[in-house]
């Protein structure tokens, strides 16, 4: 029996899953194909806040995975979806992120302030990017203290690039979880909301199996155990350090190991 027979259905990272840099993982196509064919819905859920559900949708339809962008979750669509439930689609909002990321606030219908607007904010919403200055910091810190829904698409201190750890959205958070005293709702995993919004992608009834797929044992497995969902480890060629406190449901080497 394949592992797939044990759920209705999947949440499935991206990065190190489906592709690795955008360079697709061999069988990983074939895998989420043969999984559309037995009619088990997939939701892909990734934190990657900087390009669009639509855009990964394209990519995913250009390694030949049938797919849509309705089919995406990201940490920044979730965001906008809380954003969205807390303080009501056309409010205005202070936001902080890149260009992308931006626009992804404008075609959700907000109206993103400037700076020196920020008293005018119902909500601050936090993704990291690179011109990220003092301006900032003080727009968003006065208006989360000044009572403004908080949240941001992450905690993650640090991101890896070519020549090593570069600060990621967890410290440009930090530094407004300071200046404010205030402490954000985080929308990516290891936290419930796109967790929450990738179950409401697969639309099953209630009591489905569904299990996250992923390659991270903290954000992926212990994040979707923490949902109530099952976790499933890919590993590659990495085994789990000894003394984690977390066990996968499953550990697969690949994605073509769910349905093998
Ligand atoms: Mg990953």
């Amino acid at each position: 029996m394949a592992i797939a027979d044990s759920y209705d259905g999947f949440l499935i990272d991206l990065d190190g899953v489906v592709w690795l840099g955008h360079e697709p993982i061999e069988g990983s196509a074939d895998a989420l194909n043969a999984l559309a064919a037995d009619d088990k819905p997939v939701a892909f859920v990734t934190n990657s806040p900087r390009i669009t559900p639509a855009e990964q949708a394209r990519i995913l339809q250009e390694h030949g995975i049938e797919t849509d962008r309705n089919r995406v979750v990201t940490a920044g669509s979730t965001l906008l979806t809380l954003a969205r439930e807390q303080v009501g689609e056309g409010a205005k909002i202070y936001v902080t992120g890149t260009s992308g990321f931006l626009s992804q606030v404008a075609d959700a219908g907000f109206d993103a302030l400037p700076a020196d607007r920020w008293n005018e904010a119902a909500a601050v919403l936090i993704t990291g990017h690179p011109q990220f200055d003092y301006s900032e910091l003080k727009a968003a810190s006065m208006a989360v203290r000044a009572g403004a829904f908080f949240a941001a698409t992450g905690r993650d201190p640090t991101m890896p690039m070519p020549d090593g750890l570069w600060p990621g959205t967890g410290s440009i958070l930090a530094a407004i979880e300071t200046a404010s005293g205030r402490t954000a709702i985080v929308a990516g995993k290891p936290e419930r909301p796109i967790f929450d919004a990738g179950l409401e992608v697969l639309d099953l009834p209630a009591g489905s199996r569904v299990a996250m797929i992923g390659d991270r044992l903290d954000t992926d497995v212990g994040g979707a155990q923490n949902a109530g969902l099952d976790g499933i480890l890919v590993t590659g060629n990495d085994s789990i350090p000894p003394g984690t406190e977390i066990t996968p449901d499953y550990e697969i080497s690949s994605l073509a190991d769910i349905v093998a």
